[in-house]
């Protein structure tokens, strides 16, 4: 076993605190990780302030990680110490059902997600990204191309990969008007994938201080969405509009402007339903409201390569690991510019 150390959450109220615990020793197909940089997701807040009710305490956040490889077990051919690799929210599946059968793992109903899952080896629930170091089934490990900042790339692997699979499975592309609604975290690199595939980008932001950023990053128009005439203005032409916030809102505002066949589609996850959205509003032009969750191991390192050919990273305000109960009040008032990346090396002893 391997002392490692990370902060966590100890109840659904307690500000993120130091932690330490021990990691299993590599097994013939696992790699084990040193964790340079970590993601901060509006998921690691929701479960740590227990508002999807699934919580297990003490809680070590974390499912945007990159970092360097030091020891691989036996079996292990396609990583070697040295390499740079991440870890996204999925640390192992059922390999053998329908949906691992389809490279979309993270719909089986075994999928391990990274932390505040059932842990096999320990038999409790398994820690995530905020901590020094991870050992991670060879499987779920993704390589990252040199040519990607390191820093800038740990939000891909769950802000990345859950707006670029959404945009991929609907199809975006040349000729198509797609909606961003939210500029946060996912919100902004699904600005950057949906203008990377052609798309004429609209975001709808609750911020007008955003708008500069989101043209800068890729949208060719910005709509204050508490603006009722801003609104009007875009009625039934969009061909999809991918929602990001994580609060509850009224989707009437967002499925009116969708075309016939248009969809709306539902990346954010807030704690309380939505009020039920106007049948009217969809039977009338066959509009779909969906959703979507991450992305499978094969979508997300297909991801990754389309990252480093086309230099798409996220913009980030990286912290100490000190600083995330600050961070975390921050994202709640929508005040991060775009993604908040945890420097682990404020963890480390100097040597
Ligand atoms: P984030 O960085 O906090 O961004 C959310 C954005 O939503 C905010 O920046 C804000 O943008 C907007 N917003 C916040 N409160 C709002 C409100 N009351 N009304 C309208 N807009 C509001 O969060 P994130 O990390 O991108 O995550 C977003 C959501 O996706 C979370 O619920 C998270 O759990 C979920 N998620 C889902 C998946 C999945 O697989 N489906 C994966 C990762 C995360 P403006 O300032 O521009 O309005
Ligand atoms: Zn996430
Ligand atoms: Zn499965």
């Amino acid at each position: 076993m391997q002392k490692t150390v990370g902060y966590a959450a100890y109840n659904h109220n307690s500000p993120l605190l130091p932690f330490s615990f021990e990691r299993r020793e590599p097994k013939p197909s696992d790699v084990r990780i040193e964790i340079l940089f970590c993601g901060v997701c509006h998921s690691d807040i929701h479960q740590v302030r227990d508002e999807w009710g699934i919580s297990v305490f003490p809680m070590v956040p974390g499912h945007e990680i990159i970092g360097k490889v030091t020891q691989v077990g036996s079996e292990v051919s396609e990583f070697k110490p040295g390499d740079t690799v991440g870890v996204g929210c999925m640390v192992d599946s059922c390999r053998v059902c329908p949906d691992c059968n389809d490279h979309l793992e993270q719909f089986c109903n075994n999928a391990v997600f990274t932390y505040n899952s059932p842990d096999k080896h320990s038999g409790g629930a398994n820690y995530g990204g905020y901590s020094t170091q991870i050992v991670v089934d060879q499987d779920f490990v993704l390589h990252i191309s040199d040519k990607l900042d390191p820093a800038a790339a740990a939000p891909l692997l769950c802000a990345g990969i859950t707006t670029y699979s959404p945009l991929k499975h609907w199809k975006v592309g040349k000729g198509d008007k797609v909606g961003i609604v939210g500029l946060g975290g996912l919100g902004h690199m699904g600005i950057k994938f949906a203008h990377a595939f052609g798309a004429h980008v609209v975001l709808f932001t609750t911020s007008s201080g955003k708008a500069e950023d989101a043209k800068r990053l890729g949208a060719d128009e910005v709509v204050i969405s508490k603006n009722p005439d801003e609104m009007q203005n875009h009625l039934a032409s969009f061909d999809f509009i991918l929602n990001t916030v994580a609060a509850t809102h009224d989707l009437d505002a967002y499925t009116a402007l969708l075309k016939r066949d248009g969809t709306l589609c539902l990346v954010g996850l807030p704690d309380h339903p939505h009020p039920s959205p106007s049948v009217a509003n969809l039977i009338f032009k066959r509009r779909n409201i969906a959703g979507s969750l991450i992305g499978g191991l094969k979508e997300t390192q297909e991801m990754l390569d389309f990252c480093a050919e086309h230099a798409i990273t996220s913009d980030i305000e990286i912290i100490p690991m000190q600083q995330i109960n600050e961070a975390y009040e921050r994202v709640l008032k929508s005040d991060v510019k775009y993604r908040f990346v945890i420097d682990l090396a404020s963890l480390k002893e100097p040597e």
